[in-house]
């Protein structure tokens, strides 16, 4: 059945704009916009009461399989460094998965997300005790909810040429069904862990099988100064020309955080056009420094880096943390990475996100916000950082369906599904106990 969204305020960030209007929904995708859009004989018409209508928002660095992570027990010994925080925790806890937790992760991630009006996720996965078919693993689950999805095996060395292999070979077997499937659902990435982590002939078959599937790396990339220092001392060369020699960097790649690279290789990726994804939170909260975004000319995207799929806070966070580095940035950049990720996320699902536009997608958020104040395009960023959160929102639509309905999930017994998750989260934090600490990464 049709919907009209009517007597909305239609929000856009690609470009940036704000004007009364509604929307015509017809299959998947976006079928009329208007000021005023008259529901036909059997359309469902749905009143937006005056609030905002606005596309789908999507996390361009995603963990799902860290949702179940929320509350677990302290490592044994508190990490003090980043290479630490690797080894005592996501280290051990990545290898504690299983196919059961994998699937339960990403629902019960896949679910966080939906509530905040999240509708698609660009994630980055590592299970090394359970690496084939993981990538179906999180499909499932995050299909169960109802959510799009680029996927990726992040390829490792440190598990040895055993889980290396592996993990190419996932990354090949779910790039191909997603080629063969092309539905516009489901998506996939070469992944990789990051470049510390990765012998020379892991990028060159990264490189091989980014080159066989026409698409990009998504790695890990200068999230703490470690990978430039292991990269000087290892290889004797810088961590971009080292990218650069084995075909990584491409316009096609993810560079996920590009925290510390110095200006000359900013400029390389600049001029390459590879996307970087900015991940605040996760950057404080590990602290390893502020990722400079307004000295990137690529696309810059915005991700949580496994903290949750709120891309409201996320953005707000963005925005606190540029000001507190002294970073010149304006409202209208952080709508600039929201729309970035978009843009990221339609070229790998081959359809059009982001945006309201007829043809487009109908990834839809209505939420209750009605502006108390003037809202117009030019001060759409500072009611998105100020104002709105994802308390505001109240009904999603994916693909032109509900997914959530007054804040109802629609496609799954959600409560069913969080009662589930907790013994499913007990058992893996019980397993990841007994798995020791990883002393592979480079010294500080
Ligand atoms: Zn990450």
């Amino acid at each position: 059945m049709a919907k009209v969204l009517r007597n909305a305020i239609l929000v856009d960030v690609d470009p940036i704009g704000v004007e009364p209007g509604s929307l015509r929904i017809d299959g998947g995708c976006i079928a009329d916009r208007d000021a005023h859009v008259d529901p036909r004989p059997g359309d469902e018409d749905v009143d937006c009461a005056g609030a905002v209508v606005m596309p789908g928002l999507i996390n361009a660095h995603a963990h799902l399989y860290s949702a179940l992570a929320a509350g677990m027990p302290p490592p044994p010994t508190p990490p003090a460094n980043f290479r630490e925080i690797l080894e005592h925790i996501w280290w051990r806890l990545d290898r504690a998965l299983d196919a059961e937790s994998i699937a339960t992760s990403a629902r019960i991630g896949g679910l966080d997300a939906l509530r905040c009006g999240t509708t698609t996720l660009i994630d980055h996965h590592a299970s090394p005790e359970c690496i084939a078919r993981s990538l179906d693993f999180i499909e499932q689950g995050v299909a169960d909810v109802g959510l799009r999805a680029v996927l990726c095996y992040e390829t490792t060395d440190r598990n040895g040429q055993a889980g290396r292999r592996a993990g190419i070979d996932e990354n090949r077997r779910y790039l191909a069904k997603c080629r063969e499937a092309r539905d516009g659902r489901f998506a996939a990435l070469a992944g990789a862990h990051a470049a510390f982590t990765l012998e020379d002939e892991a990028l060159d078959a990264l490189s091989a099988l980014a080159d066989e599937f026409a698409t990009g790396v998504h790695i890990h990339v200068a999230e703490d100064p470690c990978d430039e220092r292991y990269c000087r001392q290892r290889y004797g060369t810088s961590l971009i020309d080292r990218l650069a020699d084995y075909g990584i960097l491409r316009p096609e790649s993810i560079f996920a955080h590009g925290t510390h690279l110095d200006t000359g290789a900013v400029a390389r990726v600049n001029e390459v056009g590879t996307a970087v994804a900015h991940n605040p939170r996760s950057n404080m909260n590990n602290a390893v420094g502020y990722a400079s975004v307004t000295a990137y000319r690529c696309p810059v995207l915005l991700g949580t880096d496994g903290i949750g799929s709120d891309m409201f806070a996320e953005a707000r966070y963005a925005w606190f943390k540029a000001r507190d580095a002294g970073a010149g940035i304006t409202p209208d950049d952080v709508l600039g990475m929201l729309a970035a990720s978009a843009r990221r996320a339609s070229v790998a699902l081959g359809v059009t996100l982001g945006k309201l536009d007829v043809g487009a997608a109908a990834d839809v958020v209505i939420t209750d916000y009605r502006p108390a104040t003037p809202l117009t395009g030019d001060n759409l960023g500072g009611h998105f950082i100020f104002g709105m959160g994802s308390h505001h929102v109240k009904d999603v639509i994916i693909n032109g369906r509900w997914a959530m309905r007054d804040r109802v999930i629609v496609n799954c017994d959600e409560p069913a599904m969080r009662r589930h998750a907790v013994p499913v989260a007990s058992a893996l934090w019980t397993r990841m106990a007994s798995v020791e600490c990883q002393r592979t990464a480079p010294s500080q």
